[in-house]
């Protein structure tokens, strides 16, 4: 169980995050959806201890994270971001057991092992070793999400993680979160795909300028929003 409790931050001036909560269950999904510069990217990166919120915390199972060292954290929540972010001159395999090896002091035998298993779980094991710019955007994406899931994190954000990627790829990359999804694991789920929003997640969070406008679940926030702001964004997007 993640939570975000009361959470504020501010860029100089620009006051972001204006006390959001967030609650995840574990083994559930949240989706947080809402317009361009709302402060959702913020709030993963808060929420993983990339930036320090100004005032609030963040409990895993019930305990507060804030005073542990951040990379504690980061180590038990997994990230895919946009930009896969893959190392161009390694192979697909490396760019997956090289994590493993650093930080989680594996052989070089074992973290190949590992990495070859996880790429079978995302179909990909046929590339293993394949450069990253030889696969299509899709399957990179996939492969971030192997690399990410190798480390066996606890929560798994997700950030606009098909926004980048050509329109009959996205549909692989939704499959395989899907999938993730329903075998249980916990996820924090930045998009704009409504149909993962509403079909996949279990409970919705609208944001918009930095407060949380709207969350309960998808039947709820898609077929009857309450405030006119979710309204309207649901009208523009759907
Ligand atoms: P999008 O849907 O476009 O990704 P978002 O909801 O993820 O938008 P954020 O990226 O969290 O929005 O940005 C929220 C606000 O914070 C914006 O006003 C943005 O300009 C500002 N901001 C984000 N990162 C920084 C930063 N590193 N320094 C200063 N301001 C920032
Ligand atoms: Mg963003």
């Amino acid at each position: 169980t993640l939570t975000a409790k009361n959470i504020h931050l501010s860029f100089g001036s620009n006051h972001v995050l204006r006390g959001i909560d967030l609650h995840v269950e574990k083994g559930t999904t949240a989706s947080v959806i809402g317009p361009s510069g709302s402060g959702k990217s913020t709030l993963l990166r808060v929420m993983n201890r990339l930036i320090e919120p100004d005032q609030g915390d963040i409990l895993l199972d019930g305990r507060s994270v804030l005073k542990d060292n951040p990379d504690e954290l980061r180590r038990r929540i997994g990230m895919v971001f946009q930009q896969f972010n893959l190392f161009p001159h390694k192979t697909v395999a490396e760019n997956i057991s090289l994590a493993l090896r650093k930080l989680r002091g594996m052989s070089k035998e074992k973290a190949r092992d590992e990495a070859l298993a996880q790429l079978d779980l995302v179909g990909l094991k046929h590339k293993a070793d394949a450069r990253p710019a030889n696969l299509s955007g899709g399957q990179q994406q996939r492969v971030a999400i192997a690399r990410a899931l190798a480390m066996k994190p606890e929560v798994m954000f997700f950030d606009e993680a098909t926004s980048a990627l050509d329109p009959e790829l996205v549909n692989g990359v939704l499959a395989l979160m899907t999938d993730l999804a329903q075998g249980g694991m916990t996820m924090v789920v930045v998009t704009h795909e409504m149909g993962f929003s509403r079909n996949v997640s279990d409970v919705v969070t609208f944001m918009d300028a930095g407060v949380v406008v709207e969350s309960g679940p998808p039947e709820q926030l898609f077929t009857n929003p309450q405030t006119e702001r979710l309204q309207g964004f649901l009208s523009d997007v759907l």
